[in-house]
């Protein structure tokens, strides 16, 4: 059966060769003789792998020694909750509300403890981003949340962004996870969801500066508690082995044969300028949604000059084997989420058919 360009917010499409060593190593993974479905996260195999994953996982991102890094379950959902209980202490939790997810991440600190917005991109339809270093933190902030790609508004932050100033910046970079080189050194917690760009739905990663654990409180449920989750390794309970296995396989094909983050970054901006182009190139057929200038590289948002064309286009798309072209059902439109493993070649395909619309439909 032939695969399609796979246009899906999360999740999302794998790299080939990585699906192909799965298959090739399904029935029996190494000279173990089962497959890391069947096999114990307490066995050799499997701590190899974890601590493989790990391993390139540091080196493609330059984490510090300083900081642990989780494999975790109940994704970047179950982030929202446990950052505010692991990390707000008697402070505030200052929450840039730069689209859907961020308010969520808000709405979940708020049922915890003191969190509140410090910026609100609501009413400019969160069409921007703020500068960060230009915010008005409460006196007593305990950390700012940020959320590097909105997946459902497709607006991202420039590659650098103003560092917060003081207080530990926590981003939410599900949907824009290694796509790119980052800053680390300036990160007080990164976490993500992995099921975007990095592995299959079921494991969420956070990496976490260790001087922050020591905020963790006493008598959190052990499965919601940051420093009991790092003095197991991630290993306090089963973790999500195969997940992780398909994680450590997309971390080896970044390093081997994407070569690294730089060129990664590079690949991406490259299809993201293909698509934008287009837009911008279709005398306000297209319209993108984000302004832009934070206009991500990793989820492209646009509008059609009616609804019904926008039906037509995801139908006329999906036909020509381009599929999931249709926005988040919360805000319309079209999405296109063009992820690390989404070939050259599907964006290729994609703005060819989207030229081929717009003289047809224009
Ligand atoms: N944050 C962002 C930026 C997301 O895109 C998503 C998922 N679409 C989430 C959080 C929630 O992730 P999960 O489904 O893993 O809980």
């Amino acid at each position: 059966m032939e695969r399609v360009w796979n246009f899906s917010a999360g999740p999302a499409t794998l790299p080939v060769p990585v699906l192909e060593q799965v298959k090739e190593e399904l029935l029996a993974y190494g000279d173990s003789g089962m497959s890391v479905l069947e096999m114990s996260h307490r066995s050799k195999w499997f701590a190899a792998i974890a601590e493989e994953a790990e391993y390139e996982l540091r080196a493609l991102l330059g984490i510090p020694e300083s900081s642990k890094v989780l494999f975790l379950q109940g994704g970047a959902s179950l982030q929202f909750a446990m950052i505010p209980m692991n990390l707000l202490g008697d402070g505030v939790g200052a929450y840039v509300v730069s689209g859907s997810w961020a308010k969520k991440a808000l709405g979940e600190a708020r049922k915890i403890g003191h969190s509140e917005p410090v910026w609100d991109g609501k009413d400019a339809e969160y069409r921007s981003l703020p500068e960060l270093g230009s915010l008005d933190l409460p006196a007593d902030a305990a950390y700012l949340h940020v959320t590097s790609n909105e997946t459902i508004q497709g607006v991202e932050y420039p590659p650098d962004f103003e560092p917060a100033g003081g207080v530990p910046l926590i981003v939410d970079g599900s949907s824009n996870f290694l796509s790119r080189p980052l800053p680390m050194e300036r990160y007080g917690v990164l976490y993500a969801g992995a099921q975007k760009n990095a592995a299959p739905a079921g494991l969420t990663i956070a990496i976490i500066r260790e001087d922050l654990l020591e905020r963790v409180p006493e008598g959190l449920p052990a499965m919601l508690d940051y420093r009991l989750q790092a003095e197991n390794g991630s290993m306090y309970n089963t973790p999500p082995a195969f997940a992780i296995y398909v994680f450590m396989l997309v971390t080896r094909w970044l390093r081997e044969e994407v070569r690294g983050l730089d060129h990664m970054h590079a690949r991406n901006l490259d299809k993201a300028a293909a698509l934008y182009s287009c837009i911008d190139e279709s005398e306000g057929f297209y319209r993108g949604h984000a302004e832009p200038e934070f206009r991500s590289d990793m989820n492209v948002t646009f509008r059609l000059p009616t609804e019904e064309l926008e039906k037509t286009f995801i139908a006329e798309g999906a036909d020509n084997g381009m599929l999931e072209l249709k926005g988040h059902r919360s805000v319309g439109g079209c999405r296109a989420s063009i992820y690390n493993a989404m070939p050259s070649e599907g964006v290729e395909a994609l703005r060819d058919f989207m030229e081929d619309f717009a003289r047809r439909n224009g």
